[in-house]
């Protein structure tokens, strides 16, 4: 991972997390700020073009860390169903990703409180056992060499049983370990969608063989066909993909399935194409539903059952899980 430019906040400095992400990164220009929005929040930036130089931001979070899951994202069936952020944006550049119209800035922004994590966590499980997904604003395994976040995770669930912890990732991993509450969840694309729209990523066989490996181990793996998108030849490809799957996975094992059309909210939506012109995904006609936008809804229902009917053929209907 190559950043040549690093922004330190300066009450940053002191946390041991801070001191191994620049040990590792010694070529990097290292610049002290005052407060991560400083520069994250900075109007009249250029986000695409900060993609291509993506600089990191290292950072202490103040105020909420985790929040309620939103009705847009699925909760797995899970009660008490959160979302951490940890990190902001993500080493990936996949074109439909809803970050571009959530954030101001592509920079990459790392927290390293991770302490004050877990005591918001503890917390929360005073009330019940909770559901956290924890890779939703990032890839935190793709990261996890740099930050360590992902293992912070892993190191949660092995100290609160009653805590289950997802890590979402379009990398092909290794997974070694079969930590009970951690759920591995390995987003798949048919080759062309990964080739037109989800840049720097994992190839899919690469992925799925990562999925694989990890049922081997032992470990709860979860696959996501989650956001399906409507390329003209979608059929045949969400087709050729579950039988993919099927070839090298056994889909039975599998701790469940998420299916999800693609939808953000119709407000980063219209960030997103105003900060990028040219993006056919961002200018599709959508049609806004309760202030998300989404295909047409024969479209989105017919998309979303046609790659549950594949996968019930290797899964039982109640592993998959659909967002509406
Ligand atoms: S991997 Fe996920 S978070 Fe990263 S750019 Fe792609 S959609 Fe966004």
């Amino acid at each position: 991972m190559r950043f040549t430019h690093i922004y330190v906040e300066e009450r940053a400095l002191g946390y041991p997390l801070t001191e191994e992400i620049l040990a590792k990164l010694p070529d990097s220009h290292v610049i002290k700020i005052r407060h991560y929005k400083d520069v994250f929040d900075r109007k009249r930036q250029n986000a695409p073009l900060q993609k291509e130089h993506q600089a990191l931001i290292i950072a202490v979070r103040d105020g909420s860390r985790i929040f309620k899951g939103a009705p847009v994202c699925q909760s797995m069936g899970q009660k008490n169903f959160y979302y951490a952020s940890s990190m902001m944006n993500c080493p990936f550049d996949c074109e439909y990703c809803y970050l571009k119209g959530m954030y101001p800035s592509s920079n990459m922004v790392v927290f390293v409180n991770l302490e004050d994590y877990r005591r918001d966590v503890e917390e929360k499980l005073k009330e019940g056992p909770m559901y956290v997904c924890a890779s939703y604003d990032t890839d935190l395994l793709a990261m996890n060499q740099l930050t360590g976040h992902a293992d912070f995770w892993k190191e949660m669930a092995l100290s609160e049983e009653d805590l289950l912890v997802e890590l979402r990732t379009k990398a092909a991993v290794q997974v070694t370990d079969n930590i009970s509450n951690i759920i591995y969840a390995f987003t798949l694309s048919p080759s062309d969608v990964i080739g037109r729209f989800e840049k720097n990523t994992a190839p899919l066989g690469a992925r799925i063989g990562a999925a694989a490996k990890a049922i081997e181990s032992g470990a709860k793996v979860r696959l996501c066909f989650d956001p399906i998108i409507k390329i003209p030849e979608w059929k045949e490809a969400y087709k050729e993909l579950v039988e993919a799957c099927a070839g090298q996975i056994d889909l039975g094992r599998l701790t469940d399935v998420s299916v999800g059309t693609f939808r953000i909210s119709s407000d980063y939506l219209n960030r997103m194409r105003r900060a990028y012109p040219g993006s056919a995904t961002a200018w599709y006609p959508y049609v806004i539903k309760d202030g998300v936008a989404q295909y047409e809804p024969e479209t989105d229902k017919a998309m979303q059952e046609y790659v549950c009917g594949l996968l019930e053929k290797h899964i039982g209907r109640e592993k998959i899980f659909t967002w509406n």
